[in-house]
């Protein structure tokens, strides 16, 4: 694989919200640690409001709701939830697989159990998130996050049996045809 080399300026500054979050589920034994690329088009909406389910409804025991930006650009408590969790989430929204991408640049150890949300709902959305009803979202994104939780009981990051739409151990290739397929 070729890489881009990214300069990324260091702050000093923290969020206190943030760190508080990650101080408070910075848990022994850790928890699963959830990620989503947050992308601005429908694709990355979808798996946005999943990871969301899936830390704050579905599993908040269990785990942690990410905060990309925050982990990929400052080396402070959301980065290290995703460093010592023992299972890391990414819920992509495309096959570009931003945040394990992102993630994994930080992290070069690092081994997401990546799901591909569109792959999970099945259709190809459109760009702009003003050309999917809101409800719809929910629909798709509700969807995802019971696959992702479905999944928590996999022994070693990978699908149960019957159980693989949308997931993949590492990035892998793009879908040919385009992201819905
Ligand atoms: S994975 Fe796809 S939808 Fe998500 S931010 Fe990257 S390009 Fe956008």
């Amino acid at each position: 694989m070729d890489y881009e080399t990214v300069m990324i300026g260091k702050i000093t500054e923290k969020c206190p919200a943030c760190e508080e979050y990650a101080e408070k589920n910075s848990t022994t034994p850790p928890k699963i640690a959830v990620m989503a690329c947050e992308g601005a088009c429908a694709r990355g909406e979808v798996a946005r409001r999943a990871a969301n389910m899936v830390a704050h409804r579905l599993a908040p025991d269990g785990t942690v709701r990410i905060c990309l930006g925050g982990a990929f650009t400052k080396d402070t408590g959301q980065r290290n939830l995703v460093r010592r969790a023992e299972k890391v989430i990414a819920i992509e929204g495309c096959f570009i697989n931003c945040s394990s991408r992102m993630m994994t640049g930080v992290l070069p150890d690092l081994k997401p159990v990546i799901i591909r949300a569109y792959l999970v709902y099945n259709l190809d959305l459109p760009f702009g998130i003003d050309e999917v009803p809101d409800e719809m979202f929910s629909v798709y994104a509700h969807q995802v996050a019971t696959h992702v939780v479905a999944g928590f009981g996999w022994g070693d990051g990978g699908p149960a049996a019957g159980d693989t739409a949308g997931t993949k151990g590492g990035c892998g290739p793009a879908p040919s045809g385009g992201c819905g397929e």
